[in-house]
């Protein structure tokens, strides 16, 4: 259901209009905004970007793993899903792969700016894509799974994001999480990406299950290149933000390219094997919300 983000009644099906107050999102460009104020201006991301990641995403090792991963994670906790919302879609790249592997399955995405749901809906025709903060989630007891892939570290009150995750999630369903790690790995990089920080798996596992989660799996990953991501950090180092140009992330030689995504799919097989790795750039994460809750 929704919550009327006016008045808090309660509606039980997804509607335009709240029956009691009379309240409905407004629409920018073609997109329900149910926090209009931030749909342009809104903070934790350079909405400049979105155009660059859309074009650098395809092919990409490091995306391509990652949604390895994500769909390989929906697969095995949440087989029976039909309901699914990705927090912070962005350009939709994830969610395209999900739409791909769970043809069956209703797709909602949401996002803060309707700058990347513009992309978004480029690459997911038949998904339902809205603008709105999850700080502010107008969702209760909605969606099967409920995920958000590298989002929390934008978001300076991650606490609340994630409450608004857990209202989200049906009872008895899940939450599936990536989020960057390790506050050691900081660099100009993530300045540039507007972070506010990097986990630790200890952070991480508190937030969760203080938001009131279960915790179903908890992983490293990008942990064999690790060392090259330590290279790139400390050779590539540089003064500031500023200096970073955005697209130098994604320019990656061919052949670095196939093999950085060989190791990724074999320490992907290694993860499906069950084995939790201690260290990597990033970490996984599912959780389930109790069916008493
Ligand atoms: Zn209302």
């Amino acid at each position: 259901m929704i919550v009327c983000p006016s008045c808090s009644a309660s509606l039980e099906t997804i509607s335009r209009e709240c029956t009691t107050c009379g309240f409905s999102p407004e629409v920018h460009e073609g997109f329900e905004c149910w926090a209009p104020e931030l749909a342009f201006a809104g903070d934790g991301f350079n909405p400049e970007c979105f155009s660059g990641l859309a074009r650098n995403e395809e092919g990409h090792f490091w995306f391509n793993g990652r949604n390895r991963l994500i769909v390989w994670a929906l697969k095995k906790y949440f087989s029976q899903m039909t309901s699914y919302l990705e927090v912070g879609c962005g350009t939709g790249y994830v969610l395209r792969g999900v739409a791909e592997n769970f043809p069956a399955v209703k797709l909602f995405g949401s996002e803060l700016f309707v700058s990347g749901l513009k992309f978004a809906s480029a690459r997911l025709p038949d998904a339902t894509l809205v603008q709105m903060d999850a700080r502010k989630m107008p969702y209760c007891n909605e969606f099967d799974v409920v995920a958000a892939f590298d989002v929390l570290e934008h978001i300076e009150d991650d606490e609340r994001a994630l409450q608004g995750l857990f209202s989200a999630v049906k009872p008895g369903g899940g939450v599936v999480l990536t989020v960057p790690q390790h506050a050691w790995l900081w660099s100009a990089v993530d300045e540039c990406a507007c972070h506010q920080r990097r986990y630790s798996s200890h952070d991480l596992h508190k937030l969760v299950k203080s938001a009131g989660f279960q915790i179903m799996r908890s992983t490293s990953f990008v942990s064999f290149l690790l060392p090259a991501m330590l290279a790139s950090r400390v050779f590539g180092r540089k003064e500031n933000a500023q200096e970073i140009d955005n697209s130098n992330e994604f320019n990656l030689h061919p052949l670095l390219n196939s093999i950085f995504s060989s190791i990724l799919r074999l320490e992907s097989c290694l993860i499906q094997l069950g084995v939790n790795l201690p260290v990597g750039g990033s970490r996984l994460l599912v959780a389930r919300k109790p069916l008493a809750s």
